[in-house]
Order: C-alpha cells, then sequence, then structure tokens
C-alpha cells in the first residue's frame, strides 16, 4: 500500500545519500600505486632542490641550515631560547649540562601573539616578542646577564650562517609586513637596540624540525631526521656535503631544512588534489603556495573539513540542508576538535556534543557522517606525509649504498600528538612504500626549543675554537 512505498522512498533517499557521500569521501582515498607515484615525485624535487642547475626554480628549496653534525654530549652553559611559528609562542631558558651527568634542564612561559601583531608590520611583531623576552627575563630575575640565544623561526629561511637567516616566505598564520626578504636575526637583534633594555647575543636561528632532531639525537644517536606534523608539516635530514651542490665542500653532512610544505606548488599534485582542497588554497593567506602542507597539516585539515561539510549541506545531506553561520566561520575545527571527533573511544552522542559546542546543530545521522568526513581528511594526511617520509628514508639509504637502513626520525607537533591515528597511519605508511628502511619513530618532548639551546652551545663552541 502506501505506507510501503514510503517507506520504499525514505529507503531509497539514505541509500542514494550515502552512497553519495561515500562518491564524495572516495576523491580522499589513495591508492597504494598512487603513494608510491607521490614518494616518487617527492624524490624529484629533492634532486631538484639540491642541483645547481635547477634549485633556483625547485619547490622544495632543501635550504641549507649550517648545522654539520648532531650532539655529541658536550655541550654545556646557559642559554635562553625563542620558539616562534608553531602554536604557540615561547620563551625559554635551558639549562645543559655536560659529562657523566649530563642533563638538560628547562624553563619556559607561553606568550600570546595577538592576530594583529601576526599580520601587522614587521616592527610591531619584533617589539612584541623582544617585549615578550623582557617579561620572561624579569620573570626569572635574570634582566643583567648577557646569555647566547638561539631563535627558532619555523619559517622557510634561507642561511648564509649559522645565525643569518632571509625569511623567503611567510606560511601558515603569519603575514607581518617588511619581512620577506629581511633577515630575521638582523630583525630582532634591532628590535632589541630599539628598546634600550638590555642585550642578547643571537647565535643561531634554527628551524623547529632542525631543532626537533636535534633534541632526538641528544638521547638516540641514530636520529638523522626531524619531521614536524603540527600547525605546518615539515622535515629535515643529515645530507652529505657533496649532495649539496650550492654549498662548497665535500666532506661530512650538513642538515637540510627541506621545506617540503611547498611540495605541490609547481602543480605536481594537482591529479591528486580535490575541489575542497584548491579552495581551502585560494582562501587562505597565502594562495597558490604550501600545497602540500595544505592537505597535510593542522592548521589545514580543519579548513578541507569544513568544506566538505559545506558542500554535503548544500546537496541536502547534513545539517537538514542548513548552513549555519557557525560552519561559514573559518578555522572552527581545530586540530584538537577533529582529534576529539575521531577517538574512538568517544560515544557519537559526545561527538554531537562536541559539534553543539562548536555551534552545530546536529541529529545522530549527522554525527556519524561528520565523523567519517574528518577521518577521511585526516587519513590521507597522514598517508601523504608518510610518502614523503619514505621518499627521506629511501634517499638517505641510497646516498649510504645500503640495502637496508636502520634510522631514528625525531618528530614534533600538535597533529601528531594529539590525534588518535594520524601517527598510526603515517608509520604504516613509510613501512609499505619504504620496505627496506625500519624507521623508528620517536617523540621530541619540547623538541624545537631544547633544540635551539643544543644548536646555541654547538654555536658558541665553534666560535671559541674561532677565536683562539
Ligand atoms: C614552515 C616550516 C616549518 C613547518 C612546521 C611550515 O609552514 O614553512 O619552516 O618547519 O611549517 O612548523
Ligand atoms: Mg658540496
Amino acid at each position: 500500500g502506501k505506507g510501503a512505498a514510503m517507506v520504499t522512498a525514505v529507503a531509497y533517499r539514505l541509500a542514494e545519500r550515502s552512497h553519495q557521500i561515500a562518491q564524495t569521501l572516495s576523491e580522499f582515498r589513495l591508492t597504494t600505486q598512487q603513494l608510491l607515484e607521490v614518494k616518487k615525485r617527492m624524490r624529484t624535487e629533492i634532486q631538484n632542490g639540491l642541483s645547481k642547475s635547477t634549485q633556483d626554480s625547485a619547490t622544495v628549496k632543501m635550504l641549507p641550515t649550517f648545522v654539520q653534525s648532531t650532539p655529541d654530549g658536550t655541550e654545556n652553559g646557559d642559554f635562553l631560547a625563542l620558539d616562534l611559528g608553531g602554536t604557540n609562542f615561547r620563551v625559554l631558558l635551558v639549562k645543559i649540562r655536560s659529562g657523566k651527568r649530563r642533563s638538560v634542564e628547562m624553563h619556559n612561559k607561553i606568550y600570546a601573539i595577538p592576530l594583529e601583531v601576526m599580520q601587522g608590520t614587521g616592527e610591531e611583531l619584533f617589539d612584541h616578542i623582544v617585549q615578550c623576552i623582557s617579561d620572561f627575563l624579569d620573570y626569572m630575575g635574570m634582566k643583567n646577564t648577557r646569555l647566547p640565544l638561539g631563535f627558532t623561526f619555523s619559517f622557510p629561511c634561507r642561511q648564509t650562517s649559522l645565525d643569518a637567516g632571509i625569511l623567503v616566505t611567510w606560511t601558515k598564520g603569519f603575514k607581518a609586513t617588511d619581512c620577506e626578504g629581511e633577515d630575521v636575526v638582523g630583525l630582532l637583534r634591532e628590535a632589541i637596540k630599539r628598546r634600550e633594555e638590555f642585550d642578547l647575543d643571537v647565535v643561531a636561528v634554527v628551524n623547529d624540525t632542525v631543532g626537533t632532531m636535534m633534541t632526538c639525537a641528544y638521547e638516540e644517536p641514530t636520529c638523522e631526521i626531524g619531521l614536524i606534523a603540527g600547525t605546518g608539516s615539515n622535515a629535515c635530514y643529515m645530507e652529505e656535503m657533496k649532495n649539496i651542490e650550492m654549498i662548497e665542500g665535500d666532506e661530512g653532512q650538513m642538515c637540510i631544512n627541506m621545506e617540503w610544505g611547498a611540495f605541490g606548488d609547481n602543480g605536481c599534485l594537482d591529479d591528486i588534489r580535490t575541489d575542497y582542497d584548491c579552495s581551502v588554497d585560494e582562501f587562505s593567506l597565502n594562495p597558490g603556495k604550501q600545497r602540500y602542507e595544505k592537505m597535510c597539516s593542522g592548521m589545514y585539515l580543519g579548513e578541507i573539513v569544513r568544506n566538505i561539510l559545506i558542500d554535503l549541506t548544500k546537496r541536502g545531506f547534513l545539517f537538514r540542508g542548513q548552513i549555519s553561520e557557525t560552519l561559514k566561520t573559518r578555522g572552527i575545527f581545530e586540530t584538537k576538535f577533529l582529534s576529539q571527533i575521531e577517538s574512538d573511544r568517544l560515544a557519537l552522542l559526545q561527538v554531537r556534543s562536541i559539534l553543539q559546542h562548536l555551534g552545530l546543530d546536529s541529529t545522530c545521522d549527522d554525527s556519524i557522517i561528520v565523523k567519517e568526513v574528518c577521518g577521511a581528511v585526516s587519513h590521507r594526511a597522514a598517508q601523504l606525509c608518510g610518502a614523503g617520509m619514505a621518499a627521506v628514508v629511501d634517499k638517505i639509504r641510497e646516498n649510504r649504498g645500503l640495502d637496508h637502513l636502520n634510522i631514528t626520525v625525531g618528530v614534533d607537533g600538535t597533529l601528531y600528538k594529539l590525534h588518535p591515528h594520524f601517527s598510526g597511519i603515517m608509520h604504516q605508511t613509510v613501512k609499505e612504500l619504504a620496505p627496506q628502511c625500519d624507521v623508528n619513530f620517536l617523540l621530541s618532548e619540547d623538541g624545537s626549543g631544547k633544540g635551539a639551546a643544543l644548536i646555541t652551545a654547538v654555536g658558541c663552541r665553534l666560535r671559541q675554537e674561532l677565536n683562539n
């Protein structure tokens, strides 16, 4: 009768809806073949970044860091460190003791960087940084000590020495004027001078990946790679000097800051980018740039999710077809919310309450779909990150002419640490795509600040050796 026909119609609509949703999310599923292709392309871009003839136009810039060895335990002294460019801005005091009872003791304070400072003038930004240092020195009662400082600055910098780095381009949420093309150590020194309150000896500018690698290498000598899977995405590793064509000399190694976030900026990932990726890129602070980062890192995953949810809502599959003001708000899905939504321990009711908390009224069905969307996006992110890492470990293995490589990667970043599945999927992908490597991932607690201090210690020692 009529009732049965209606039930059939509803069932049909539901089936059609789940088919359409599955279809949409299938764009995020990558085959092993595709992932191997991503690995191969990353390898090509690595080569382009290292070679003299191609490096000017290379998207993966492979920037020399002037860090030529990992720590050996002889590092010693008290250092200040700044950590700018991750989820938090921090100032740290790091006390490193060498010898039999070697140890690292840290004190740190987190400071906010207001959006208008991140995106204001360079002078305002650096004045704010120095203001925070001033507060920290007061807090520690150290205004009158002139400590050596390591500056973890988590953006692409072209370095000409340990203590000089020209900002190539801002990434993530930063866009302060008059900084790109400038030496950020110079900008920091000038801001310290302007304040006329204390003096500091800036010894090193350090990428967060490099700090992370150094911190892990301090405990684990097989660590020769650093990885950040957080607000942004990037890696560094120890490369053979003879392969670094823009640096004189063939002996030994140097750490290379890959800046792999820019992978794909020449269009080489276009075949796997979805319309959602393109629209996240288009409305970002840096359209066209950091395309791989925008598929892999915490700052953008929530935005991809939001774009999919808007589309599904427009098509009538979600939120009763109503696009709320909240859903139109950029940045609502922070890494910590995605991580909560995807937690296996969470009942659907709790997913609904997280959505409610974000201002999204959902039915039970809605919450199932939202969770699926989050899963598809973060799964792909972890796989892509793993494909990049597979390229790096195989490059190192080949550098050394080995059939088999054992290596440790020092890792940090909110996505890696908070997300319930990201790390596992990433590890699994590396295993599958680089079967000749045994890759051990080591979480680096507080990696970038501690690492900056370790590098500063080495910098101070080298400087003394030069002076003697
Ligand atoms: C920056 C890198 C940094 C990474 C992780 C990227 O946006 O370009 O320098 O290492 O984020 O913080
Ligand atoms: Mg060379």
